[in-house]
């Protein structure tokens, strides 16, 4: 279904982004798994079987506009083309808004926020020149209900929102799509360090009374990239068992 497409996805060394990296190329795309960690990324490859061959691992540092820049050159020089961008690096550094450092806040708002800017406005210039492409950004329910602890994240999340919107509306004329998923809690090494306590909680708040897995979230984002999404954009979908409604 994603044959002939390439995709780019960050934050791919592990949890969502490895999951969106492998089931993009499941569906027949080439895809480009970026993250910091690129030797994680060649030994989770390495191990996919018939998929190894569509997966290219590259180094990215979401903060860094030259290795952006850089990211997507190659990406180009070597596939051809970009159909598909999948803004999916993230980190938290959690803690109450009275006790958050101008570092904690700053930190978060510029990987997980101006991270997308950048790697959205490198691009979406082959995309223009193409007159196509799909952007998913990976949001989160927190942007949308805010959480306590998580001022920054919160705030980066919200942000990435209005970002998916405006990004629709400005380049739907050119044939690119801009759409955000917002997944809920989702069993991953960001959600593991959570409290035992809160995750039950959490778990009984959520109507599907459970956590979501990665391959829940890369299918939505899968088909958000693919044929039939063609009549959708500036949407956010949120994929957490019902927590927000
Ligand atoms: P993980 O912490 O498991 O993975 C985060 C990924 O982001 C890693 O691959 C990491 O790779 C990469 N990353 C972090 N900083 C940078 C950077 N500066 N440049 C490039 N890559 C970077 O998180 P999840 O898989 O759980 O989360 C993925 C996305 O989903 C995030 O945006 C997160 O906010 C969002 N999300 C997650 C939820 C959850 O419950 N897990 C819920 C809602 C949203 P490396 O360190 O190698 O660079």
């Amino acid at each position: 279904m994603l044959n002939q497409q390439v995709a780019i996805v960050t934050g791919a060394s592990q949890g969502i982004g490895r999951a969106i990296a492998l089931e993009l190329a499941r569906q027949g795309a080439t895809v480009v798994a970026a993250a910091r960690g690129v030797d994680k990324i060649r030994a989770w490859s390495n191990d996919a079987g018939a998929l190894t061959p569509r997966i290219h691992a590259a180094s990215v540092d979401v903060t860094d506009k030259a290795s952006i820049d850089k990211l997507v050159e190659e990406t180009v020089q070597k596939h051809g083309k970009l159909d598909i961008l999948v803004n999916n690096a993230g980190i938290t550094k959690d803690g109450l808004l009275m006790a958050m450092s101008d570092e904690d806040f700053d930190a978060v708002i510029d990987t997980n926020l101006r991270g997308a800017f950048r790697l959205t406005r490198a691009a979406i210039r082959p995309m223009i020149r193409a007159k196509a492409g799909r952007i998913i950004n990976i949001t989160s329910v927190t942007g949308i209900m805010g959480n306590p602890g998580q001022a920054n994240y919160a705030a980066a999340k919200a942000g990435l929102i209005g970002f998916t919107k405006t990004v629709a509306k400005e380049y739907a004329k050119k044939g690119i799509l801009c759409n955000a998923v917002a997944p809920g809690f989702i069993a991953t090494d960001m959600t593991a360090v959570l409290p035992d306590k809160l995750k039950e909680t959490v778990q009984q708040i959520i109507p599907l009374q459970r956590m979501g897995t990665c391959d829940e979230i890369a299918g939505v984002v899968a088909f958000l990239c693919g044929p039939a999404a063609t009549y959708l954009t500036g949407q956010v979908i949120s994929v957490d068992g019902g927590l927000h409604t």
